[in-house]
């Protein structure tokens, strides 16, 4: 894969129109290569940062980090989240973080998955501090943004007027030893682009959306591994070649976003779903799946759509961009195969109590207020029944 530097801190003009321009000066995804304390107190601005991270990094990077940003002369606060319960980015986790911020913090150095780093992106845009971020699990492809998910009174909010970080940070090992179901997840993040490039093309053709063919050829290429069984059975064996080409997927989407100044390039109707799924669950009172897993999940369900609509409805319309659209499109027979060798599973019930709950979730994904992908095509077109059965018909035969 090509070097980050191309894509950071500088202007680049694009044959789309726009000069896109990605705020982000660094990113390492071999840390102790060189030495992260000179390369972040050139981000901070200085060396009195304060440090959040979780537990359960303690051993592997929390300590490490500190010990060698100490030894350099850093005057560190450090605030660890940990204990039994997972992490909530709610108004008093915020208030804990805030009450640490003193006038002479320099920056914030946030060491963990999407939540802490969520937080540190938080605070550092409400504070005006920089902040960097070391990634302790390749998870997801969020690690490169300005957006941060946060719990308000109660109810998840994405806000999207937050920092990038100044740098990334990560240690091959430390993400090669990340729990299973956070890499698993992060496959099925990857995954889901094979679907949010036909939306894109279909949205851009029939919606008038803007498109950038060059942002869209870099997704496509992060993503071209992911069909392939032998890299799904290498990231299960944590073998660190394989985990790393995944980090560096995850945030080369990341800066696709970035470059784009929208999640287009990364976000589709298998998004839709994944974040109706999580919603659904939520509500039910029922634990959520990951966000990976349900975005693989909605990439078997866009990719049914898909094979409905090129290979059964086939509207005469879509001759000149077939070709275009097929291009990231894996068969379903794959994207199932895919989904059950890694784990993340494939069949209905896994997400959904039945055929019922998936005519409904495709009616409701498919609403006007949603982005344009193929659910508001096949509901333009009043299509959106017909390829309801078809997706139930091909679930019931996989069990
Ligand atoms: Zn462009
Ligand atoms: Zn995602």
């Amino acid at each position: 894969m090509s070097s980050f530097d191309q894509y950071l801190s500088r202007p680049i003009p694009c044959a789309c129109g726009r000069a896109h321009r990605v705020p982000i000066r660094r990113i390492d995804c071999d840390m102790w290569r060189s030495d992260p304390a000179a390369g972040m107190e050139q981000l901070l601005g200085g060396r009195r940062a304060l440090l959040l991270c979780d537990a359960h990094t303690c051993e592997a990077m929390n300590a490490p980090l500190s010990r060698r940003l100490t030894e350099r002369g850093w005057s560190l606060t450090v605030r660890e989240f940990g204990g039994s319960a997972p992490l909530v980015n709610d108004e008093r986790t915020v208030g804990t973080a805030l009450l640490d911020m003193t006038a002479e913090i320099d920056g914030i150095i946030a060491v963990g998955g999407g939540t802490v780093t969520d937080l540190g992106r938080f605070l550092g845009s409400r504070t005006g501090k920089p902040f960097v971020l070391v990634m302790t699990c390749p998870s997801m492809d969020g690690y490169a943004s300005n957006v941060a998910g946060m719990m308000i009174g109660g109810k998840k909010k994405v806000l999207k007027d937050c920092r990038f970080p100044a740098g990334i940070f990560a240690d091959p090992q430390v993400m090669c030893s990340a729990p299973m179901d956070l890499i698993r997840s992060g496959y099925g993040d990857m995954l889901g682009k094979r679907t949010a490039l036909p939306d894109w093309v279909l949205a851009r053709t029939f919606n008038g959306d803007y498109y950038c063919a060059r942002i869209a050829g870099l997704t496509a290429e992060s993503a071209g591994w992911c069909g392939d069984t032998a890299a799904v059975a290498a990231l299960l064996s944590r073998d660190p070649g394989q985990v790393l080409r995944l980090t560096e997927s995850l945030v080369l989407t990341g800066i696709n976003m970035a470059l784009c100044e929208d999640t287009r390039p990364a976000s589709g109707s298998e998004h839709i779903f994944s974040h109706y799924l999580v919603e659904s669950a939520i509500a039910a009172g029922r634990l959520p799946p990951s966000h990976g897993a349900s975005v693989g999940f909605g990439t078997l369900v866009a990719t049914l759509l898909y094979e409905f609509l090129l290979d059964t409805a086939a509207p005469p319309e879509l001759a000149p961009i077939q070709a275009e659209l097929r291009e990231s499109l894996l068969p379903s027979d794959t994207v199932y195969a895919l989904l059950e060798q890694s784990g993340i599973g494939g069949k209905l019930t896994d997400y959904l109590a039945g055929e019922g709950a998936l005519r409904e979730m495709l009616r409701a994904c498919a609403g006007p207020e949603k982005r344009y992908t193929i659910l508001r095509y096949l509901s333009g077109r009043s299509l959106l029944d017909s390829a309801a059965d078809y997706v139930c018909t091909a679930m019931r035969e996989r069990g």
